[in-house]
């Protein structure tokens, strides 16, 4: 595994297996001043492309990286928060007319972007709807097969109650996206040993981030430990963790836990294989 740093999706798209990070923003800071993008990331794995939570800008950032997308097959939206799931419909259209109306995405979310939960509004139009393949709702202990990709569905503990990550599993190689969310008890039995691990620190002390529920130091460390994923990878990166200094962050959790961390900022890609 190596990293590359501001990349266009050009210099690593001959690579097989990799996360190509289009932003590494999260929360409202970020979503309003874009000082880092609120974009979300691509998961490629041989012809599989899973755009994952497509938040604020997710679709001009797209274009102006030479994202090709055509050949995004699939989109995850973890939750109904915006940094999450801002740009998905105009990405769904977007592939749809950049493949010349022959690839409609296959959308994986949960119950609240679906607006199925009582509260929260439908955040996917009915128009939008009919430009994917199929719409899974997804729910934590699911699991859902895309021919050789499995998903396991996690749950997690944030201010969206209904916010799920995964696990991706294909050929031996396991990837997990924790999603915005604190550590809870059960969280090794979800990413025990992965080979990689997606978190979002947000916060650096715990008792800053009790509304919204996003992952401090003290969280980030506890995910950890209880999992001891290969590698960690940190984005959706808060104001607090910035003004600390991102390396220094690294560094310390990279101390105490004994795991190699690495973040990525915006257009940064680890490659896998
Ligand atoms: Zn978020
Ligand atoms: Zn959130």
């Amino acid at each position: 595994m190596n990293i590359q740093r501001n990349v266009n999706f050009d210099v690593i798209k001959k690579n097989k297996m990799f996360i190509y990070n289009l932003g590494s923003g999260g929360t409202r800071y970020h979503v309003a001043t874009q000082r880092l993008k609120t974009a979300g990331f691509i998961i490629k794995m041989n012809s599989f492309n899973m755009y994952v939570d497509p938040g604020t800008s997710a679709l001009l950032t797209s274009l102006h990286r030479n994202v090709p997308l055509k050949d995004i097959n699939s989109l995850f939206i973890s939750h109904a928060h915006v940094d999450h799931y801002d740009d998905a419909e105009a990405l769904i259209e977007s592939i749809y007319l950049h493949s010349y109306k022959k690839n409609k995405p296959l959308l994986i979310t949960n119950e609240t972007v679906m607006g199925k939960i009582k509260g929260w509004e439908r955040k996917i139009s009915s128009y939008h709807e009919k430009l994917c393949s199929d719409i899974v709702t997804a729910k934590p202990g699911d699991k859902i097969l895309l021919n050789d990709i499995k998903l396991e569905i996690t749950r997690t503990i944030h201010h969206e109650p209904y916010n799920v990550g995964f696990v991706l599993r294909t050929g031996g190689v396991r990837i997990g996206y924790a999603s915005d969310t604190v550590f809870y008890d059960d969280f090794e039995a979800y990413f025990k040993k992965v080979d990689v691990l997606i978190l979002h620190p947000v916060v650096i002390n715990k008792t800053h981030g009790n509304e919204f529920r996003h992952a401090s130091y003290d969280d980030i460390i506890e995910m950890i430990i209880s999992s001891q994923p290969k590698q960690v990878i940190l984005r959706h990166i808060g104001y607090e963790i910035l003004q600390y200094g991102i390396d220094k962050f690294k560094e310390e959790i990279h101390r105490e836990t004994g795991v190699k961390v690495e973040y990525l900022l915006d257009g940064d890609c680890l490659v896998i294989g």
